[in-house]
């Protein structure tokens, strides 16, 4: 017997199940969770994690970076988004880390439902004056932005952007930014490396500027550069108003390690055999990911 082919309608028919970052976030503030965005760029990639997160009943943002939209072209989303709607879980299609107003014009276009602008490499003041432009568009048409203040490391040449030093993120200019640009969630820079961690780097978060900032503007907090980080530190952070964990390297090392395992076999051709295994090994590091950021079960509160 051949394994059905998922053809299913939309398993909760109330409820639409493509929804906003604010949607997402909203609850994870409120009950103290992180909502998991994984970055894809690989459609098959794309079917695990959204089965992973059905399995523990997991809200999910799926983060997709205008690389990633290069490589696997503007078309895919739209089958992202109807995926999205006959899901058992909610989900957001997330730009991640757009940088520019006319990019951010693009993936409103093509269906994102969440934004981010990301102008932390600019001046404050600049940074600023982009991100309330996206905020008040986005805004218009009822999708939700996050923005970034701060600099996030960038640990080797594969990661996203980022610069070799952070520049922590400074609580009264959280406050301001806040205020000045009306966005949605805020990434803020604790001590966080795009990328996987050299041996050299040892990451410690500040968890007391983490605190700082989260008393001062209340709004959903992004955690970027999730992946190597120590779990208790993650953990930690989730307790103290992280509510959105980007986890990129991690997932696609787990996925490409296995095929390398995998290809060994050189009698190996079909897509079909060669990748259910590395999808799988894929799926354990997302589902770790999941309980961790105490997501788990959280697709029941919305
Ligand atoms: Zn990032």
């Amino acid at each position: 017997m051949p394994v059905p082919i998922d053809n299913s309608p939309p398993r909760r028919r109330n409820k639409a199940m493509l929804t906003t970052g604010k949607v997402l976030l909203a609850v994870a503030n409120e009950r103290n969770f992180a909502v998991p965005a994984f970055n894809i760029s690989d459609y098959a990639m794309f079917n695990g994690i959204v089965d992973i997160s059905e399995e523990k009943n997991a809200p999910l943002f799926i983060g997709i970076h205008p690389d990633e939209v290069r490589h696997i072209g503007v078309d895919v989303i739209a089958a992202m988004t109807q995926r999205a709607h006959r899901s058992s879980v909610p989900i957001a299609i997330h730009w991640d880390h757009g940088a520019t107003y006319q990019e951010m014009l693009t993936a409103i276009r093509i269906g994102f439902t969440s934004v981010m602008i990301d102008a932390s490499m600019q001046s404050f003041e600049e940074n600023i004056a982009l991100s309330r432009k996206v905020a008040d568009t986005a805004h218009a048409v009822g999708l939700s932005v996050e923005a970034e203040l701060g600099t996030i490391g960038k640990t080797d040449g594969e990661a996203e952007d980022g610069s070799d030093a952070i520049i922590y993120t400074d609580p009264a200019d959280a406050v301001t930014f806040v205020r000045e640009t009306g966005v949605d969630s805020l990434a803020v820079a604790i001590g966080t490396y795009h990328g996987i961690y050299p041996k050299t780097l040892k990451p410690e978060l500040k968890l007391d500027l983490l605190k700082e900032i989260k008393d001062r503007v209340r709004i959903p907090l992004v955690l970027h550069g999730g992946s190597g980080n120590p779990d208790e530190e993650i953990a930690q952070s989730v307790k103290l108003g992280i509510n959105k964990i980007n986890i990129s390297s991690d997932i696609k090392l787990a996925y490409h390690m296995k095929m390398r395992e995998v290809l060994a076999d050189e009698g190996l051709r079909e897509p079909l055999s060669i990748q259910p295994p590395c999808i799988d090994a894929m799926k354990a590091v997302a589902g770790q990911k999941i309980d961790l950021f105490e997501a788990a079960g959280k697709a029941s509160l919305y």
